[in-house]
């Protein structure tokens, strides 16, 4: 994507990416998107957490809206509780809880602060920590429905056991959080699901008619051939045919990551995480 229809707000970059869609990239810590309908509008992901990104949204539009998490990641949930209640599939409560958040906070913030790329030091609210939100679960088909676009719910696990995306049928966009990134895919960690299962939720996902895909880092967007590329990768691995090489994630979990690619496919994984 290139530098138009760019403006900033509280400091966040806010970029309209399609017709009534905005990215909201959180500092280069993670993307936010804003999709309006004709009657109310969606916030997928409410990043980290570290500005006033509820100010944001509502600079950019008056409508009602209702909140979407991809997954249970602290940095696409740790903004919820600016706007009380958000949706969430129920497999990722247990890792959105405020406890749980706020015990990696400190952690989480200075590792950020040290990432190149990342531009929001200044921005991060003196004294902001992870607050309670209601969560409401989210079921597999349901349907958003914001006047004139819908958003609809599948379940892609992998990277989470929770991890959903988000489906505009009308205008061929997928909202992928972190199941499809241009970056490797994460599923080493602790509470990551299995490649096995990613790989299947991804089959799922090819069968639907979407174009472009909008994911929770980096860049934006992705062209729907990234699938193939990754239920390759995802098949190899499962088989036990993939040549992964290590790769050091050791600033984000303990457990240790090997990476195999295969075309545009990245996925960081261990033995725990394959079936
Ligand atoms: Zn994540």
């Amino acid at each position: 994507m290139d530098n138009i229809n760019l403006q900033r707000i509280e400091g966040y970059t806010v970029q309209l990416v399609a017709e009534d869609v905005w990215a909201i990239d959180e500092f280069g810590a993670d993307i936010i998107y804003l999709v309006k309908g004709e009657k109310s509008a969606a916030v997928i992901d409410t990043g980290s957490g570290f500005g006033n990104l509820k100010k944001v949204i509502e600079t950019l539009t008056d409508l009602p809206y209702v909140v979407l998490n991809t997954h249970g990641h602290l940095d696409h949930v740790g903004g919820n509780h600016e706007f009380g209640k958000a949706y969430l599939s129920e497999k990722d409560f247990k890792m959105a809880d405020t406890e749980k958040l706020r015990s990696g906070w400190k952690h989480y913030v200075e590792k950020t602060k040290k990432e190149p790329g990342f531009y929001g030091t200044e921005y991060i609210i003196e004294g902001r920590e992870p607050g309670d939100f209601q969560m409401l679960p989210l079921s597999e088909h349901q349907i958003f429905d914001l006047g004139g676009r819908s958003l609809e719910v599948l379940f892609t696990p992998g990277h989470t056991p929770g991890s959903v995306v988000f489906l505009d049928r009308k205008n061929k966009f997928l909202f992928a959080g972190d199941s499809v990134v241009s970056t490797p895919i994460l599923i080493f960690d602790t509470y990551s699901s299995t490649v096995k299962e990613y790989a299947e939720g991804l089959k799922k996902l090819d069968k639907e008619d979407f174009e472009l895909i909008f994911p929770g880092h980096f860049l934006r967007p992705i062209g729907k051939a990234i699938l193939h590329d990754l239920i390759t990768c995802a098949d190899k691995i499962v088989e036990g045919t993939a040549k992964p090489e290590p790769i050091d994630f050791s600033h984000m979990s303990s457990e240790p990551a090997f990476l195999f690619k295969y075309g545009k496919g990245n996925i960081a994984y261990n033995d725990k995480h394959i079936c």
